[in-house]
């Protein structure tokens, strides 16, 4: 095996660096390097080695232990899973929605351990992702949306205990309700003790003579919920909604995960969206442009009226403060921004070009001549 690498080198810090110093420097590696987010073939190996050097320089009795003795002092007396006890990996990690791993069962662990080499007792449910369209004003005014969504429940024959009603799961007899079985090996270097599941009960410490008839032992079955979300204003494309306790039922008696309810907000025929702002574009005519007049917009609520003053040109930008979508974040709202199209008519009758020309002549416009550049477009 290679060399174990400086847990401070590991997570870029140097030896007196406070403990939120060290978890800044963490999290900014965990969202480089988690396997959800990285494809790359050693990014679960990296995840896992800055997640150690974190969990063991986070913890002030393993960092001294550290200091003093080096890995040799951390592998004396912590296993791999002590390392990672006690560290809330979720909380840190849930911010850049990774929430410990979507769609992994064991959350962090399973990539710490495969699932397999840890003891199968409760367990937290899977979160789940669920994508929500809605519409474009919906995403500004909020929304209550009736979701139904298939997720796996605790039976509510057994009540998750595995075991038909009237009987109870024992505790196995192998491994006395541990779930893991240890045996020692003298060898002429020692004694070694290995720590493996329990084959008998497969790590759950417990036994089911009776299975439950309808989730034949799980404790789980698939069922389908229907709940109520409420969308606040403002939301946007990729924004998370998280609703604690309502993903899939945990196992063994373990808390149920969560749901994110995702937003895709559908594209509008007029508007367009910047942050906070609503974009649109207004077209005009060029009397309009000229002279100033005063339009009607459609807005998010409503129609607005806006002023076009004397004089605009094509490509003005107008803002009608306050017309935006909601913050999210802060209170107050986005503006709508309104650009300005000068249209340009193609067909005039006789008198419209006249008059034109009579406009022409009083601004002490030339008469007009065929310059170079309209040989080019006639060639055209
Ligand atoms: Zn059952
Ligand atoms: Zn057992």
């Amino acid at each position: 095996m290679a060399t174990k690498r400086d847990y401070y080198e590991i997570l870029g810090v140097n030896k007196t660096a406070p403990v939120d110093e060290i978890k800044t420097a963490y999290r900014k590696l965990a969202m480089q390097y988690h396997p959800d987010k990285n494809k790359a073939p050693d990014a679960e190996e990296r995840f896992k080695e800055i997640s150690e050097a974190y969990g063991v320089l986070s913890d002030q009795n393993k960092r001294q232990q550290y200091d003093q003795f080096g890995h040799a002092g951390i592998d004396m007396r912590y296993s791999q899973e002590d390392i990672f006890k006690g560290v809330d990996f979720e909380d840190i990690l849930r911010d850049f929605g990774a929430g410990g791993g979507f769609g992994r069962g064991g959350g962090i662990f399973d990539i710490f351990f495969g699932g397999g080499g840890r003891r199968e007792g409760p367990r937290r449910g899977s979160d789940i992702l669920y994508e929500l369209p809605i519409d474009f004003e919906e995403a500004a005014t909020g929304k209550t949306v009736d979701l139904e969504i298939p997720r796996i429940e605790t039976c509510n024959v057994c009540h998750g205990s595995g075991a038909r009603p009237g009987t109870s799961p024992k505790t196995c007899p192998a491994c006395r309700g541990t779930g893991q079985v240890s045996r020692t090996q003298n060898t002429p270097f020692g004694r070694f003790m290995t720590t493996s599941t329990c084959g008998t009960c497969r790590g759950s410490g417990q036994i089911i003579d009776a299975p439950c008839t309808k989730c034949h032992g799980s404790g789980t079955v698939q069922g389908r919920r229907k709940l109520e979300v409420k969308i606040p204003p403002g939301v946007d494309t990729g924004s998370r909604l998280r609703v604690p306790g309502e993903g899939e039922a945990g196992e063994k008696g373990g808390p149920p995960g969560d749901l994110y309810v995702e937003m895709n907000v559908r594209p509008h025929d007029i508007f367009s969206r910047h942050d906070d702002d609503v974009l649109m574009e207004a077209t005009i005519t060029f009397t309009q442009a000229t002279l100033g007049d005063e339009i009607i917009v459609p807005t998010l609520d409503g129609k607005a009226k806006m002023k076009i003053p004397a004089g605009t040109q094509n490509g003005n930008v107008f803002r009608l403060r306050g017309r935006g979508f909601p913050s999210l974040h802060v209170s107050g709202k986005g503006d709508q921004l309104v650009k300005i199209k000068v249209d340009v008519p193609t067909k005039l009758n006789d008198r419209q070009k006249q008059l034109l020309r009579e406009f022409a002549e009083a601004s002490g416009e030339k008469p007009r001549s065929k310059g170079i550049f309209e040989k080019v477009k006639e060639h055209i």
